[in-house]
């Protein structure tokens, strides 16, 4: 069925705690949700959630984009969705999340035209998925308190946010694996540290026996060389996420032996580079990751589905529905502790 009317709506959403990470500490989140009317009656549904930090989104520009989209893809028909994706690759640099959320929405709407999940359509690799939960900056006794809270709620994985402050990170992953033992963790410096204190970091993970398994974007997001640098002297594995936007840069970092993971986010990539990105990344034998920005359920979902379809992911972090205060769920999978399982 053919795509006969496209709407934008701004949505907002209050975090339950401050979310604080290097160079940002934020309250909110703006989203935009994207609906899908067919023909026939049939809907889809997709969320952006834009970044101005890593995309150089704003929402008020970006929702001036509703009339120019529906232009676009007017007529299309949901069965043909690579001409949608195609047509949509052209906002790539200027608008990933709508990107995104309008390439979902395709594939939402045909999901419910043809009766198979989205995870189904893109493969069905796996029935479940599991996801780790986020422990952002504060003072270290707050980040062991949290850290110990979501590892007794059954998060064997905990995302610990780093980068402002080298000693002081070096005492809190310390202090918080003495309080956790048993836990994984994946730190995440966002761009904070340059090479040499990434490399300092990794060093004091690795002596002292601290279980991380990733060490995302420990330098600014251009600088390659300093990612490769700090790959090649890091004991544990590096993932690029501020520098892996599209698929041109994912290709660049795995061409170049920059990293040993990428975390892939829709909202950065849309689905057709998220896509690209993991038949490249097989090929050159990359890691995967997949992450979100501030998704509700809604948004969640549509990489919850990903994931689950393709399979191609040893990580997933999908917690930002966890961190924010939402009315009603409505992400079309259900979650039992960490498992999140497309439906
Ligand atoms: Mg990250």
């Amino acid at each position: 069925m053919k795509i006969s009317d496209v709407k934008f709506e701004v949505k907002r959403y209050e975090y339950h705690e401050t979310f604080h990470i290097t160079g940002s500490s934020r309250n909110i989140a703006e989203n935009i949700e994207v609906k899908l009317f067919l023909d026939d009656g049939t809907t889809g549904m997709g969320e952006a959630s834009p970044s101005y930090r890593v995309n150089g989104e704003i929402v008020s520009s970006l929702v001036t984009l509703e009339s120019n989209v529906k232009e676009m893809i007017k007529g299309l028909d949901v069965r043909d969705y690579a001409k949608i994706f195609n047509v949509m690759d052209g906002l790539s640099k200027s608008a990933p999340s709508i990107k995104a959320a309008v390439q979902y929405a395709t594939l939402d709407a045909l999901s419910a035209e043809i009766g198979l999940p989205v995870y189904r359509i893109l493969g069905g690799s796996k029935d479940t998925i599991e996801t780790d939960k986020t422990v952002s900056i504060d003072v270290l006794e707050k980040m062991v308190q949290k850290s110990i809270e979501t590892f007794s709620q059954g998060f064997h994985v905990l995302k610990i946010k780093v980068g402002e402050n080298l000693k002081e990170d070096m005492d809190k992953i310390l202090a918080i694996s003495d309080a956790t033992k048993g836990a994984e963790y994946v730190v995440d410096a966002n761009q904070g540290y340059s090479p040499k204190e990434a490399i300092q970091f990794a060093r004091f993970i690795y002596d002292n026996g601290i279980n991380v398994k990733i060490f995302e974007q420990p330098v600014i997001w251009n600088d390659f060389e300093g990612l490769k640098l700090v790959r090649y002297e890091s004991p544990i594995s590096v993932a690029a996420d501020e520098s892996a936007r599209t698929k041109y840069d994912a290709y660049n970092l795995m061409k170049d032996d920059c990293v040993d993971f990428i975390n892939i986010k829709l909202m950065k990539s849309g689905v057709s580079d998220a896509l690209a990105i993991i038949e490249t990344a097989k090929t050159a034998n990359v890691g995967l990751m997949i992450g979100c920005m501030s998704e509700s359920s809604l948004g969640i979902n549509q990489s919850v589905h990903i994931a689950a379809g393709t399979g191609a992911f040893v990580h997933c972090d999908l917690d930002s529905h966890m961190l924010i205060k939402e009315d009603k769920f409505r992400g079309k999978f259900t979650q039992k502790g960490t498992k999140l399982i497309p439906s």
